[in-house]
């Protein structure tokens, strides 16, 4: 689960590590009140959406030579004449896809005197299975180029979870961001902040870029980009209270409420299938035949028939979809349960695109008859390799 910038440093200060000061801000007025608590001169406009790369983004309703989604304002005016431009548009980033992010919410929060820009973040490493840091001198909005054209300038490390992070943790991020002296010893300070609340909070990554040194030589977060381990979310009420589903795929929302292991992706066919590793074979064919799967879902073992229609209603509501491939092996999972639920679902919201269904194992023949006998223009396959030709196939001539 993501959170926006600003609830992710609140979280940070929790934790003592050094934030500036900041209010967010739903409308102008709130921003322009937000402006007049903070110290000034300068101030800041942030747009808070789940994405970064803000900082170089563009407004798809302004034009083209208009400022980012990061703005300095020199007053309190600017501020609330940038909140103004700022609001309910929509701001693409690199991150966001070419359909970008509706901006409801701004941070206002004080300008900074940068000296230097660096990068901090870490992650849980799955192939050390540890917690690693990530450090490099290079920060602010080109990182992505650093870690490209000179990889070198990135330093990363892992932190022993028997030990925790230690003293010599923050000596290694300190001398890696080149500081010494009081600066070296903030970098030390903030190494241990940030582990502790890496774990404390159960974060899957944790993403200071900028991490900043001020003129007035102090170490600051300037950004904030926190993912949380959703396996984790039972234990954390205060942050699942922080999701804001406005940021959310609404396909993605609803698939949570059944239950349904579903991820939203860009293709054109939309895949049912039982099982992750299944669900994942099944994508990759369809990409060997040329095709590219519009998303992943994993019915799971256990479905029931209202499960299963709810998982091909959301399918069914992707514009981009194209085709339907139900792809199952049923083990638990009856082919029977199956085919009642999207016999059930293709009744109730009717079929606009081409489907095929794979059925093998358990009640398979009881699966088969039923979408016979519904005569729903359902086209059947003996297996994987067969099913993924006959879907792309279909695709392709509904196309041409
Ligand atoms: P994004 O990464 O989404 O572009 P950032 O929060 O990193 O957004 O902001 C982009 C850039 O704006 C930063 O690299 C930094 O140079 C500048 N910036 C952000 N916040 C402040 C601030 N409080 N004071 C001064 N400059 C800032
Ligand atoms: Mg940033």
């Amino acid at each position: 689960m993501n959170i926006h910038e600003y609830q992710g440093k609140a979280i940070l200060k929790e934790f003592g590590a050094p934030i500036s000061a900041g209010v967010p801000a739903f409308t102008a007025e709130e921003a322009v009140a937000a402006a007049k608590t903070l110290p000034g001169p300068v101030y800041v406009v942030k747009s808070q959406i789940h994405a970064g790369g803000r900082g170089k983004g563009k407004f798809k309703e302004l034009p083209d030579n208009a400022k980012g989604g990061v703005r300095i304002a020199k007053s309190i005016e600017e501020v609330g004449a940038f909140a103004r431009e700022m609001l309910q548009n929509t701001l693409v980033t690199a991150q966001t896809g070419p359909f970008g992010k509706q901006v409801n919410r701004l941070y206002i929060e004080d300008g900074s005197d940068i000296d230097k820009e660096f990068y901090l973040s870490m992650l849980v490493d799955r192939v050390t299975s540890r917690v690693s840091f990530v450090v490099s001198t290079e920060g602010g909005m080109d990182i992505e180029a650093v870690a490209h054209d000179t990889p070198e300038k990135i330093i990363s490390f892992s932190v022993d979870p028997a030990t925790g992070v230690m003293p010599h943790h923050g000596r290694t991020v300190a001398k890696a961001l080149g500081l010494t002296g009081d600066l070296a010893k903030q970098a030390k300070q903030l190494t241990l902040q940030l582990y502790a609340a890496f774990v404390a909070k159960d974060m899957a990554m944790l993403e200071i870029n900028p991490l900043v040194v001020t003129k007035g030589g102090e170490l600051r977060c300037l950004d904030a980009k926190i993912n949380f381990d959703s396996n984790a979310l039972y234990r954390h009420a205060d942050v699942v209270k922080l999701r804001d589903l406005t940021e959310e795929d609404e396909k993605e929302i609803e698939a949570s409420k059944y239950d349904l292991n579903y991820i939203a992706l860009e293709g054109e066919i939309g895949c049912m299938v039982n099982g992750a590793g299944l669900a994942m074979a099944t994508m990759d064919i369809i990409k060997l035949y040329g095709a590219t799967p519009a998303n992943f879902l994993d019915v799971g073992g256990g479905a029931t028939k209202d499960k299963v229609a709810a998982a091909f209603k959301i399918i069914t509501s992707d514009p981009n979809v194209k085709g339907i491939l139900v792809n199952i092996f049923g083990g638990i999972m009856r082919c029977d349960v199956i085919a009642e639920g999207v016999v059930s679902a293709v009744r109730e919201v009717g079929l606009k695109v081409p489907l095929v269904v794979r059925l093998e194992g358990t009640n398979v023949e009881l699966g088969k008859k039923i979408i016979a006998e519904s005569k729903l223009n359902v086209v059947s396959a003996d297996d994987l390799d067969d099913a993924a030709q006959k879907i792309v196939r279909a695709v392709r001539k509904e196309a041409a």
